[in-house]
């Protein structure tokens, strides 16, 4: 089969690979017929996560038709289904809790993951082999493991567009809004209009959202934050997004703050060449300006939420800030395996339009066209779906 191959920093290519197999009785093979290219996908293509290997598959926005199962496996073939990004034995503790990015079985390289950060997480479809090594599912074809407990059958009255985000960054923008506990009338700040800061955007006024304002600096970005009634700014356009922010908010600051971001913010201020200056050495992996302003931003006793990936140490944390504001901080990867059904109903009942986010459509055999695009964000590009 055709697959979306990870070569090193800035070399994907669409290789032939071997078909997958079922290997357990729990486990399917999917028939892919779409996937995305994520923002976290850039954080492998630009070599910031470790343990990738020259040929791994990349992928874990996806979805398609069930075509092989095994023995103890419920699915049909037939059924068509997205799958979530985190794999989930459904059977130990956080799964029974609904914590399934934290699932205690999935990650078959646990270690590795334990030696760098203490304890391991979820294993993860094409995310190195720190998350379990799994082959994602920019490809033809995919071995879904666990595959009774994250497959999630969609209706045929949806297209595959509608439902696709179900698998990652839907539910990512909802729970990055959810963990921000917002009473009505909030006033939500929002780093970041890739998609999950869209989503973000969208998921706190289906929260209560009074106000929200959204911050990026790629006009098309920003279009679409305002077309889903967001107050805009450009931090390009002003001194000091900060200062901005407070006297958007009569000085008291947003309720809650969600860093949309991750590891590989862009700015100009000296603590943002500091991190690059740092970054460059192999001193320091993230590179949080958007963190920093996000905490500084942040009202009184207010929450920051991240979505954004980090990875690693990161340096010069206003912590003392959060201390001294009495700052709540939510963050991690997605839960998404609960928020399915539910953000399914907002689709269908027209509450959430997910496929307006789409920007480029391309067959998969343009991944490496397609991750440059995307990375570094030309052509007016916000999402790329693409079909094998
Ligand atoms: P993206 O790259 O399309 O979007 C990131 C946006 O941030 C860009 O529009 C960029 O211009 C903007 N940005 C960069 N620096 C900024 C700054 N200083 N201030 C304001 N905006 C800035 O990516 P995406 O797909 O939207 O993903 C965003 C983040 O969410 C990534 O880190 C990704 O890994 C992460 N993510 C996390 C989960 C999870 O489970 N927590 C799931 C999916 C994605
Ligand atoms: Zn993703």
């Amino acid at each position: 089969m055709k697959a979306v191959c990870w070569h090193g920093k800035r070399d994907v290519r669409v290789e032939n690979v071997p078909d997958p197999k079922i290997i357990n009785p729990r486990d399917a093979i999917i028939k892919i017929t779409l996937t995305a290219i994520c923002g976290s996908d850039l954080h492998l293509y630009n070599g910031f996560i470790p343990t990738m290997e020259a040929g791994d598959i990349l992928g874990h926005e996806f979805m398609g038709e069930v075509v092989e199962v095994g023995h103890e496996n419920g699915l049909k073939p037939g059924e068509r289904v997205v799958v979530p990004f985190a794999i989930a034995c459904g059977n130990c503790f956080y799964c029974k809790s609904g914590l399934t990015s934290a699932c205690d079985n999935s990650n078959p390289n646990a270690e590795l993951l334990e030696r760098k950060d203490g304890y391991s997480g979820a294993g993860l479809f094409g995310y190195s082999h720190l998350y379990g090594g799994y082959a994602g599912g920019q490809a033809e074809y995919v071995r879904v493991p666990y595959g009774d407990v994250g497959p999630f059958k969609v209706p045929d009255s949806l297209t595959d567009e509608e439902v696709l985000f179900l698998s990652d960054i839907l539910p990512t923008g909802y729970m990055a809004a959810e963990n921000c506990n917002l009473k009505d009338g909030d006033v939500v700040a929002v780093w970041g209009c890739g998609p999950v800061g869209q989503f973000a955007i969208r998921s706190a006024w289906l929260l209560g959202a009074g106000r929200v304002i959204a911050i990026d600096r790629f006009p098309e970005r920003l279009a679409l934050a305002r077309k889903a009634n967001a107050e805009t700014i450009d931090y390009e356009e002003v001194d000091d997004v900060v200062e901005q922010i407070k006297e958007m908010t009569g000085g008291v600051g947003p309720d809650s703050c969600i860093d949309a971001v991750g590891l590989e913010a862009h700015g100009y201020s000296i603590s943002a060449l500091y991190d690059r200056t740092k970054q460059m050495a192999m001193l320091q992996m993230d590179r949080p300006t958007a963190l920093r302003q996000a905490i500084q931003a942040c009202r009184k006793a207010g929450t920051v939420s991240i979505p954004g990936v980090y990875g690693a140490f990161i340096d010069k944390m206003p912590m003392g800030v959060a201390f001294g504001k009495g700052l709540t901080f939510k963050m991690g990867q997605t839960h998404v395996h609960g928020y399915m059904q539910p953000l399914l109903a907002q689709i269908e009942q027209g509450k959430i339009d997910t496929a307006s986010i789409i920007t480029h459509r391309v067959p998969l055999a343009e991944a490496p066209q397609a991750y440059d695009v995307f990375c570094n964000k030309e052509d007016e590009c916000i999402k790329v779906v693409m079909r094998p």
